[in-house]
C-alpha cells in the first residue's frame, strides 16, 4: 500500500496522520504553498482521502479523478456531496456506531443542564447569589412524567431514548419512517410532535433535507413551557427563529451542542440565562475520539489492503 497516494486537505489528529504516513504515501494539501497548483499537478494520483472537516463537493472530486475512497471523520457526513461521489464511483465511509453512547450521554447531560437548570444553578453558586438571594428557583418540569420528542430515532436517538426511559420520560419520535420495532409513539409531522412534547431533541443528520426544520412554527408549537435541545447539526435549526422565540418567551429554553456557523455563537444566545451552550463536544472523549480516528484509518487500510470498506455511508449500500 505504500505506493498508494492519500490526501489530507485539512489537518487531522496525529493518530490519523501517523498511521496513514506509515501505511501510505501521504500528502498534506494544507502544507502546500500553492494548493491549487498541487492539485492540478498531482490530483490525478490521489486514490484515497480523509474528509469531514471541509466541503467535499463535485468541483474537488473532479480534480481527483483517480479517487476511490473518501474516509469521513465523524458519523455525520453532510459536508460530503455523496451523490456526486457515488456518480464518480467513489466510496464514502463514516465513523458510525463507535460514538453512540458518548453522544447520548452528552445529549442527556444537556437535557438535565437545560431543563433542570443545572448550568444556571452552578453559575448561581459561583456568583455568590445563594447567600445574597436565597434558594435557587424551582425547575418547571420533572423529567419523570414529561414527554421527550426525539427527531431522528437512529443509533444515537435510540441510545438517548434508553436514558430518557431510565429517567421516567415518555418518548415520542419523528423521522421519515415509522419504526415497527420501536415501542415509542411515531409522529410523521414534526409540528404535531412539538405540540405534544415538553422537550424537543434533535439528533437527525444535517444537510438539505433537514435544513432549518426546527423553524418558528415548530418552536411556536413547542410552546412557552417547552425546551429544545440540539445535538444533531446546527443547520437543522433556524437560529434566528430560535433567538426570536427565546426573546419572546415563545419557548422556555434551549440546550445546544451545535450551531449554524461554528465556532461562531450569536451573542444573543450567549447573553441569555435560559440557554446552555456546548462547543460541539458530543463525542469528545479520548477513548471515543480514538476509536473514531482508528476507524477513519481502518476504512482506508481495509479498502486498499483487502478491497473492503468497513463502514460505508448508507447511500453506498448496493453501490
Ligand atoms: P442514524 O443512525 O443514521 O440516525 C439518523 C436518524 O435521523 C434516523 O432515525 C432517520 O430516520 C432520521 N432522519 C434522517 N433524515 C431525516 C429527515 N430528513 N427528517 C427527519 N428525520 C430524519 O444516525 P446517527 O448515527 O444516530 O447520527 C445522527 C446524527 O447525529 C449525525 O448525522 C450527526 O449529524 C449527529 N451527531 C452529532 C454529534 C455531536 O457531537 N453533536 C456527534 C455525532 C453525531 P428516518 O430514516 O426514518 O428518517
Amino acid at each position: 500500500m505504500k505506493d498508494t497516494d492519500i490526501l489530507l486537505v485539512k489537518p487531522v489528529p496525529p493518530l490519523i496522520v501517523e498511521a496513514l504516513d506509515a501505511a501510505f504515501t501521504l500528502h498534506r494539501l494544507y502544507d502546500e504553498d500553492d494548493p491549487e497548483g498541487w492539485l492540478e499537478a498531482n490530483g490525478g494520483r490521489v486514490r484515497g482521502m480523509v474528509c469531514g472537516n471541509f466541503p467535499l463537493d463535485a468541483d474537488l472530486l473532479d480534480r481527483l479523478p483517480a479517487l476511490e475512497i473518501a474516509s469521513n471523520l465523524g458519523v455525520g457526513y453532510d459536508s460530503v456531496d455523496v451523490a456526486a461521489a457515488k456518480a464518480r464511483g467513489v466510496m464514502v465511509t463514516h465513523t458510525r456506531s463507535v460514538l453512540d453512547d458518548e453522544v447520548a450521554d452528552t445529549a442527556w447531560a444537556l437535557v438535565l443542564m437545560t431543563v433542570r437548570g443545572l448550568a444556571r444553578a452552578d453559575r448561581y453558586v459561583r456568583a455568590g447569589r445563594w447567600q445574597s438571594e436565597g434558594a435557587f428557583p424551582l425547575a418547571r418540569h420533572s423529567l419523570k412524567g414529561s414527554r421527550l420528542g426525539i427527531i431522528g430515532l437512529g443509533r444515537i436517538g435510540r441510545n438517548i431514548a434508553a436514558r430518557a426511559e431510565a429517567s421516567g420520560m415518555e418518548i415520542l419520535y419523528h423521522g421519515r419512517h415509522e419504526q415497527a420495532d420501536q415501542p415509542y409513539l411515531y409522529y410523521g409531522d414534526l409540528r404535531e410532535m412539538a405540540r405534544d412534547c415538553d422537550v424537543l431533541l434533535n439528533c437527525a443528520p444535517g444537510g438539505p433535507a433537514t435544513e432549518k426544520m426546527i423553524d418558528a412554527a415548530v418552536l411556536e408549537a413547542l410552546g412557552p413551557e417547552g425546551y429544545v435541545i440540539n445535538i444533531g447539526r446546527g443547520s437543522s435549526m433556524d437560529e434566528a427563529a430560535l433567538i426570536a422565540a427565546l426573546e419572546a418567551g415563545t419557548i422556555a429554553g434551549a440546550g445546544l451542542d451545535v450551531f449554524e456557523d461554528e465556532p461562531e455563537v450569536p451573542q444573543a444566545l450567549r447573553d441569555m440565562e435560559n440557554t446552555v451552550l456546548l462547543p460541539h463536544i458530543g463525542s469528545a472523549t479520548i477513548p471515543t475520539r480514538t476509536a473514531m480516528f482508528q476507524l477513519v484509518v481502518d476504512n482506508l487500510t481495509g479498502w486498499f489492503g483487502r478491497g473492503e470498506a468497513l463502514t460505508p455511508v448508507p447511500e453506498m449500500e448496493g453501490a
